[in-house]
């Protein structure tokens, strides 16, 4: 077998090489069919017992997505972007083909009481530190910078998560078109721009609330007020407004287009290839959609972090490829009007490519509104 087809399907032979250290190829070894190279396929696991066939990848007869062997190097022959985007990595049988004869029936739906609660959860775990500190130094004024890295981690630390348990649902209901292909991984020559970009958005969305928000006087778990559920379904659609103009003018508008073509360099994704983006797309995604929202829809502290944590959960959930029909947590009612988001509106996106359709992230108000809705597929009818 040529280590083309290797690409497609994997060889099983070789399999055992995968238990020794990785040794990166050279560019041109991939076709190469020297021994002491180990073959690159999606499905490649280095977890696989010896022996066992490699499962293939796609329906077409080879793998033509870019090679992603940096998740097989040893952690200590990792650089510091490789082990970040490792965080991420997904177990190998995301990104294996799946029988044409499997049923996995209809798409579950998601209880949205239960999502709810899971984001609640983990976005007070800071807001109520954070209050606890001010409980037990009641005439201490924490200044921002001994207080922000508890936020920064939290929101680092809900973002692994979220990855975690995508893949875990990912396992149990399914993705996307997986009778087609597997979903895609971080490819190597990604690896640096994705991790910059990681870190920037984790940076840069915490600290954009710090910069407009932060009021060393308020009570964080206190300063929640009844129309919050209101301004936090505001938000969305306004922010989801900005995003429409941008990712839309960027589809249609053929010298806008190197703002996003990047992103779009993914059609199967996994929630953290949500970041992967040019640094013009990361500038307006980070910062200026968001700040443009905040402008319309004002927050305290507390509900602009807890708002964050709620955008990034939509965010990574509509790049996860879960098989399932999962409402947005806050835009829920909007199903009632044709205009709620499914996990399969934005897969479908990055499928079109730049011929475009489906450009709201956070619900299909615009859509609708604008005629850009695209029919669902796996999730047609629910
Ligand atoms: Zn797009």
């Amino acid at each position: 077998m040529t280590s083309t087809a290797a690409l497609a399907t994997g060889v099983s032979a070789r399999d055992n090489k995968l238990r020794q250290p990785y040794r990166r190829n050279s560019s041109s070894s991939v076709d190469s069919d020297s021994s002491s190279e180990t073959p690159i396929s999606y499905a490649t696991d280095p977890d696989r017992p010896p022996g066992q066939p490699t499962p293939r990848t796609t329906k077409q007869k080879v793998d033509r997505r870019p090679p992603s062997t940096f998740y097989l190097k040893r952690w200590r022959d990792q650089t510091w972007a490789e082990r970040i985007c490792n965080l991420a990595t997904c177990p190998a049988s995301m990104h294996e083909l799946k029988d044409e004869g499997m049923d996995r029936g209809m798409p579950p739906v998601q209880p949205i009481w239960r999502e709810n609660l899971f984001i609640l959860s983990r976005a007070l775990i800071p807001i109520l530190l954070h209050q606890g500190a001010l409980w037990a130094f009641p005439n201490y004024q924490w200044p921002f910078y001994v207080i922000y890295p508890f936020y920064f981690l939290a929101f680092v630390g809900f973002a692994i998560e979220m990855v975690h348990r995508m893949s875990d649902y990912s396992i149990k209901f399914g993705t996307f078109d997986e009778k087609q292909i597997g979903r895609d991984r971080t490819p190597d020559k990604s690896v640096n721009h994705l991790a910059v970009g990681i870190l920037a958005y984790m940076f840069v969305r915490t600290a954009f609330c710090f910069y407009l928000q932060f009021d060393k006087q308020a009570q964080p778990l206190f300063s929640f007020t009844w129309s919050y559920p209101l301004r936090l379904a505001a938000w969305e659609i306004a922010l989801d407004y900005f995003f429409y103009v941008y990712h839309r003018a960027s589809h249609e508008v053929d010298s806008l287009w190197f703002i996003h073509q990047h992103h779009h360099t993914t059609k199967h994704p996994t929630a953290i290839l949500s970041i992967l983006a040019e640094e013009w797309q990361e500038l307006l995604e980070v910062f200026l959609v968001p700040l443009a929202a905040t402008l319309l829809v004002p927050m305290t502290f507390s509900e602009g972090y807890m708002t964050l944590v709620y955008t990034i959960y939509v965010e990574m959930m509509g790049h996860s490829g879960v098989r399932a029909h999962w409402c947005h947590p806050v835009l829920w009612p909007l199903e009632y009007l044709g205009m709620g988001l499914a996990v399969e509106d934005h897969d479908l996106h990055h499928r079109f490519g730049k011929s475009g359709k489906n450009y709201g992230k956070q619900s299909r108000v615009w859509d609708r509104i604008f005629g850009t809705c695209a029919e669902r597929i796996e999730t047609f009818g629910m």
